[in-house]
């Protein structure tokens, strides 16, 4: 059988619906053999998902998704394979976790603001210990009863432009990449048909990025085969998955179904052997 990698999960150490024990039970159930979570600003969760991975014959590739900014837009950098003990990484992320909890408060006081009576506290209750997000403050308007629908609270109150946005900290991409590579993993821009300038994806790959997420469920198959031919003319590696969150997000059946070929994760693999031999 063909072996499914599926190399972008997020479990609820950031904004993922599921534990790492029932995010794994659902990959397997799927037919995944390797995956990578790559939980937001956080790598909290990886030992857990390592551990009932090796149980169910899964293999787990350590990740983390950082948020960057260009030109006002926001560009997800994937790191695969990074050092989650490594010093600087744990305390950038921790940082980038404290500016996310303050931003969640400033959301918060302007939906205040506007009359919507909604408190910090129950979305701190949705987030737990993990990496506060606006998926959290969607759930929690919905589940309070503020609003009907999770997207629809990203299109009156919290998405970009609407009167409850605030941005996040902004970290250039060109530092994700070093913070990345300096960790000892390898720096893949994710899902760049979402909202990545075709300028800002060249300048990443002059800039040291190791490779494009290739296949998600943004991606119509004319953008995939468009990053496809991108990976090829600059000789970069390739990776993809399902981005799957669980829960309200209605995203059940992207899992099993965005996934790359173990072949994608050998390239990783004989990449990262020859960075770290040469250094
Ligand atoms: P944050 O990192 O707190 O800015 O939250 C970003 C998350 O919110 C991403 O994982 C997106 O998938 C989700 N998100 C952003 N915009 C929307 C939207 N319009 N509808 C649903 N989810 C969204
Ligand atoms: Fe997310
Ligand atoms: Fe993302
Ligand atoms: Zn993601």
């Amino acid at each position: 059988m063909d072996i499914r990698a599926d190399l972008h999960l997020h479990t609820k150490h950031s904004d993922g619906f599921l534990s790492p024990a029932e995010l794994l039970q659902r990959a397997k159930a799927v037919g995944l053999s390797i995956i990578s979570v790559v939980d937001h600003d956080t790598v909290a969760g990886i030992d857990e998902c390592t551990v009932i991975g090796a149980e169910l014959g899964i293999e787990v590739i350590p990740g983390v998704e950082m948020s960057t900014v260009v030109a006002d837009r926001e560009v997800h950098i994937l790191g695969y394979f990074v050092d989650r003990t490594n010093t600087t990484l744990l305390e950038y992320l921790q940082f980038f976790r404290m500016e996310r909890l303050r931003r969640a408060e400033r959301i918060v006081e302007k939906l205040n603001n506007i009359k919507i009576p909604l408190t910090i506290k129950s979305v701190l209750d949705r987030a737990g210990k993990g990496s506060v997000g606006r998926p959290h403050i969607a759930s929690a308007l919905v589940d309070e009863g503020l609003i009907g629908d999770y997207h629809e609270a990203f299109d009156r109150y919290i998405g970009v432009g609407r009167p409850a946005y605030e941005r996040k900290f902004q970290l250039a991409p060109l530092d994700a990449i070093k913070l990345i590579s300096s960790s000892g993993g390898l720096s893949f821009l994710a899902h760049p048909g979402r909202s990545t300038p075709e300028s800002a994806v060249t300048e990443l790959i002059k800039a040291g990025l190791d490779g494009i997420e290739v296949v998600h469920p943004s991606h119509s198959p004319e953008l995939t085969t468009h990053y496809k031919a991108v990976v090829n003319e600059y000789y970069l590696l390739e990776s993809g998955g399902s981005d799957f969150h669980g829960g309200k997000r209605n995203d059940d059946a992207a899992l099993g179904s965005f996934y790359v070929d173990d072949e994608r994760v050998h390239a990783m693999k004989r990449r990262l052997f020859t960075t770290r031999s040469s250094q």
